[in-house]
This record gives structure tokens, C-alpha cells and sequence, in this order.
């Protein structure tokens, strides 16, 4: 193992392993990631994939955005699956201030290009058909929503990171 590098990261989640992937893609590629038992062996191993792009956070709902097209662009450079579906998700609002709120977000997505849509109920009941729609007024859908494997996706991290010179 190398005594010497640029950057030492500390822990093979699905986060040190975007991390190193990001600095080889940026460029850095004298990149050590260090994990004391085995690539995702913390939260990452525990959690559900689910993933969305609501946000109040502006920049929260951009690196959502950014992260659900990288999947994509992660599995064309490793071959490997991170299990991605698309299922879609609605937001839904049931009084006159949430309703604003995700007609402020649908404003913010559509500067951001992100493809979200307000729906009514008539056409929640088609995208969902189990949803309660009594009192509903309106919903934030989001096609991209979705779910994926939290382990595939760290191990596809790790190895478009080892592409680009980062040692694991
Ligand atoms: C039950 C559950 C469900 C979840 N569901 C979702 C979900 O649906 N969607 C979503 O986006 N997020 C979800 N999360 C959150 C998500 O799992 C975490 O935000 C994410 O996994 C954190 O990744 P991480 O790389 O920061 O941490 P971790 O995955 O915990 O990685 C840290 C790594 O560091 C290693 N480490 C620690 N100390 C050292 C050391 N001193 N030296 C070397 N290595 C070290 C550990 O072994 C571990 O592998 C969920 C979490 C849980 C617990």
C-alpha cells in the first residue's frame, strides 16, 4: 500500500466511494480510500436506495437531480447495474399552502430542467391507484423517482473510481 498520495479517504460508503470516484473524474487520480472492513459495511448497507428529487434546499434538489442522471452515466463506464427503478413518486397536498409550496418547487425544477408536473387528483388516481385522493388537492410528480440497490451503486463508485487511479 502506498505511503504517500494526494488525498486519503476514510470510509468505503456509498459517499467515500462517490468521492473518490468525483476527484479521479476531476482529474486527481494519486486518490487512497481507506475501509476498515468492507465497502459498504456502515448505513450504506442498511438503506432502502430510495431516492427523489423534492427539496427545499435549492442546492440539495440540483445534486439530487445531478446524482439520479449520473446512475446512469456510472453504469455505462462500469458495466456493473445499480439497480436503478424509475417507479415515480407524488408528493401530495391536501391544504392551499403545501399545494403553493410544490407549485413553488415545480417552478424551481423547471429552471433546473428538472421534467416534474402538477397533477389533480384524477390523474394521481391514474398514476397511483391504491392513493386515498378524498381532500387531496393537487401533486408533485416526479417520474424520475425511484428506488435502487445501495450496494451495487457503491461497488460501481468503487470501481469507476479504481478506472480513474484511486487505490480501495
Ligand atoms: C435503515 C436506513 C434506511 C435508509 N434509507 C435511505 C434511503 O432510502 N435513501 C437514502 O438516500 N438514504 C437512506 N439512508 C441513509 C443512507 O444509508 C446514508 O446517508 C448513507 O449510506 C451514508 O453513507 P456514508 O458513506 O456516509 O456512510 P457509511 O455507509 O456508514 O460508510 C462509512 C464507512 O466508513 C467505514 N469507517 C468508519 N470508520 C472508519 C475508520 N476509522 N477507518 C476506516 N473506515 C472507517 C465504515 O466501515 C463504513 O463502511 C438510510 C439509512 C438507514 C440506516
Amino acid at each position: 500500500m502506498k505511503t504517500s498520495t494526494r488525498v486519503v479517504i476514510i470510509g468505503g460508503g456509498v459517499v467515500g466511494c462517490s468521492v473518490a470516484y468525483h476527484l479521479t473524474k476531476l482529474g486527481w487520480s494519486d486518490v487512497v480510500l481507506l475501509e476498515r472492513s468492507e465497502l459498504t459495511s456502515g448505513s450504506t448497507w442498511h438503506a432502502a436506495g430510495g431516492f427523489h428529487t423534492l427539496n427545499g434546499d435549492t442546492n440539495m434538489a440540483a445534486l439530487q437531480g445531478y446524482t439520479i442522471k449520473l446512475y446512469h452515466e456510472l453504469e455505462e463506464l462500469t458495466g456493473m447495474s445499480c439497480g436503478l427503478h424509475h417507479v415515480g413518486g407524488v408528493t401530495l397536498a391536501d391544504n392551499q399552502d403545501s399545494f403553493d409550496m410544490l407549485l413553488a418547487e415545480r417552478a424551481k425544477h423547471r429552471y433546473m430542467g428538472l421534467e416534474t408536473e402538477i397533477v389533480g387528483p384524477e390523474e394521481i388516481a391514474k398514476i397511483a391507484p391504491i392513493t386515498n385522493t378524498d381532500g387531496i388537492i393537487g401533486a408533485l410528480y416526479d417520474p424520475l423517482d425511484g428506488h435502487l440497490d445501495p450496494s451495487g451503486t457503491t461497488h460501481a463508485y468503487a470501481k469507476a473510481a479504481r478506472i480513474g487511479g484511486a487505490e480501495i
